[in-house]
């Protein structure tokens, strides 16, 4: 059955943070309407209430222009709304094989028998992946859905929405871990579910995506719309809508310098498959600033470089020398260190101490015959806490006691007192008050100023500016534009951001 969506005057907030503030819009049967929006703009919270997982809130949700009252998620899919979630662990059952979490809603439902057996549950299974061309086999649908790659796992959950025929789809990312075949796939069967008359909300940041399948783009900042386009889209104003302006034009480089030597060297590098090929040098002495939606490919290139991935094709050269490094010991070994964008996988450990964090990944370093030099461990520590400015009582401190800026302050700091040649640092900002920012910014800076490299991946266009010497835009695993940010403006670089392949 056909069905539209209206959200009209949508507000929610958590504690005191009100996060959507007055949200209204339409999506009409057969109508594919894109959200978009930079981090923390509140696109998943409006897909939670979409979706039912979020029951209180303010304002309205219509369906065929009655008001709907959902309480739950199955009570918002048993009116036709399906939703694949951004996390791909909010949607998956762990302990369950593949073929139980493909009908899994059917048999919570009591559709299928909980002691149907496996035999059936393959048979089901097949008949629903038919509908995405997939034709996995028996012993993997009887396989642990955790031995599934990401890749599958993200169809997986795009197969099982599906296969309740929604009226309304709404899709969190659903991109993200696939390969260019597979969205192609995925495409062609949204195109068809449009077709039939479903309505689609879509939340991507590839904007060559958007731009195919959208009839319009809903941009959101800070929990309120900003604009509404239909096509064709005129992506440089919907990056400057999503974007916003500059608060701080005035801190922009004012001490700009240009690094001399070639510290890593990067050739015919390939981020996706079938995607562009380039090449870039790297100069010590200088701070380059990578800047790209979500899913441009900056975390896939600073992980090839700390030896956690491959590139898809391209060679490495790192001062001078061939650099293929096969882990990263290897790089840490070479003095090329990685602060990776998941801080809490990457060690704030519950209870430990600011010296004892600081101090984890060089326990080689200041240990002896397996004993640790504890008074090495408390100056290194102690040496940072001033660095960095880290507002604690002691370095003894709990870093979980720290606030959020502090605590990132230690986990940048504490390779910062390290002897680097290569810093990679994912999304170091994320999380972090201004202040942090430019403390943290400051000795990416001075480590940079010794002549050597480094290298800061973000999102975040105001971070670059203030942060960087050098920018390097990155769209679609491609680059399109590398440059000093003096013969650049941060126009500029929004326009090279929006260029759509
Ligand atoms: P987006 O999906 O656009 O990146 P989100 O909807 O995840 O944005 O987040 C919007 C804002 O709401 C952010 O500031 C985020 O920190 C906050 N937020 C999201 N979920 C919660 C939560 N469960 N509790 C408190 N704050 C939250
Ligand atoms: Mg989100």
């Amino acid at each position: 059955m056909k069905k539209s969506l209206e959200i009209r005057s949508v507000r929610k907030s958590f504690g005191s943070n009100e996060v959507l503030k007055g949200i209204s819009f339409r999506i009409e049967p057969g109508e594919i309407v894109s959200l978009l929006g930079a981090n923390g703009a509140g696109k998943s919270t409006l897909i939670k209430i979409l979706s039912g997982a979020y029951t209180e809130f303010e304002g309205e949700i219509l369906i065929n222009d009655q008001p709907a009252k959902f309480n739950s998620p199955l009570q918002a899919r048993s009116i036709g709304i399906e939703t694949v979630h951004q996390k791909i662990n909010e949607g998956i059952i762990p302990g369950l094989t593949v073929a139980e979490n493909l009908l899994f809603d059917r048999i919570a439902l009591g559709e299928i028998s909980r002691f149907a057996t496996p035999a059936k549950l393959v048979r089901e299974s097949k008949e629903i992946l038919k509908e995405l061309d997939l034709d996995w086999n028996e012993s993997i649908l009887k396989d642990d859905v955790f031995n599934l790659g990401i890749a599958d796992q993200q169809l997986l959950l795009l197969a099982r929405a599906l296969s309740h025929n929604p009226s309304l789809l709404i899709l969190d990312e659903p991109t993200s871990a696939l390969s260019n075949l597979e969205v192609a796939r995925l495409f062609k069967i949204i195109q068809r579910l449009r077709t039939d008359g479903v309505a689609i909300l879509y939340v991507s940041h590839r904007l060559g995506e958007i731009d195919e399948l959208a009839d319009r783009i809903v941009v959101l900042r800070d929990g309120v719309i900003q604009a509404i386009q239909s096509k064709p889209f005129n992506w440089e104003d919907a990056l400057h809508e999503m974007l916003g302006i500059s608060l701080n034009d005035a801190q922009v480089a004012q001490d700009e310098q240009r690094g001399a030597s070639v510290v890593l060297s990067i050739k015919d590098a390939q981020i996706f498959s079938e995607g562009k090929q380039w090449s870039l040098d790297i100069r010590g002495g200088e701070v380059t600033g990578v800047i790209g939606l979500l899913g441009a490919g900056k975390t896939e290139l600073a992980r090839a470089l700390y030896g956690v991935d491959k590139l898809k094709s391209g060679t490495i050269e790192f001062l001078g020398e061939s650099y293929r490094p096969k882990s990263p010991i290897d790089a840490i070994k070479k003095g090329i260190f990685l602060i990776s964008e998941d801080r809490a996988r990457d060690g704030v450990l519950e209870g430990w101490s600011i010296a004892n964090t600081a101090s984890l990944p060089f326990l080689k370093k200041i240990s002896s015959g397996g004993l640790m030099n504890f008074s090495k461990e408390t100056d290194l520590a102690k040496q940072m806490i001033e660095r960095l400015n880290v507002i604690t009582q002691s370095h003894r401190s709990t870093v979980d006691s720290l606030s959020g800026g502090n605590q990132q302050k230690v986990m940048v700091g504490r390779w910062l007192i390290q002897d680097s040649r290569l810093l990679l640092l994912d999304e170091p900002f994320r999380g972090v008050d201004i202040g942090a920012r430019r403390e943290i910014a400051k000795q990416i800076r001075d480590l940079a100023r010794e002549g050597n490299g480094a290298i800061i991946f973000s999102s975040d266009i105001d971070e670059i500016l203030e942060s960087a010497d050098r920018v390097i835009v990155m769209v679609d695993g491609d680059i399109k534009y590398d440059g000093y940010l003096s013969n650049t403006s941060r126009n500029e670089i929004i326009k090279k951001m929006s260029e759509v392949a």
